[in-house]
């Protein structure tokens, strides 16, 4: 995800994020609706370790996208475990 810039004309530069090369050329003014041209401006590439620039991605993304879930996770399908006999007699009997 990176922040792309819009400049309005009377409320200043918008920030929006979008996937790397995904960006429009111009966006809607969350205030007064105007069409925005984009502002090109200087990268803000980290050096950091892959990881840990998807970590602070992530971090970022909590301040202004959290994640919301409707529902837990789905459960792993159910594996039947064969049971031993209880009683140790049983053991001997033929299986099918
Ligand atoms: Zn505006």
């Amino acid at each position: 995800m990176a922040t792309y810039q819009y400049r309005c004309a009377r409320d200043g530069i918008i920030e929006v994020g979008h996937p790397i090369g995904t960006a429009p050329a111009t966006a809607v003014c969350p205030t007064c609706a105007a069409d925005l041209p984009r502002a090109f401006t200087a990268l803000m590439l980290g050096f950091a370790s892959r990881p840990l620039m998807a970590a602070i991605d992530r971090a970022e993304a909590t301040s202004c996208e959290p994640a919301v879930v409707s529902a837990p996770p789905p459960r792993p399908a159910h594996r039947r475990t064969p049971m031993a006999p209880p009683n140790p007699a049983l053991r001997r009997l033929p299986r099918p």
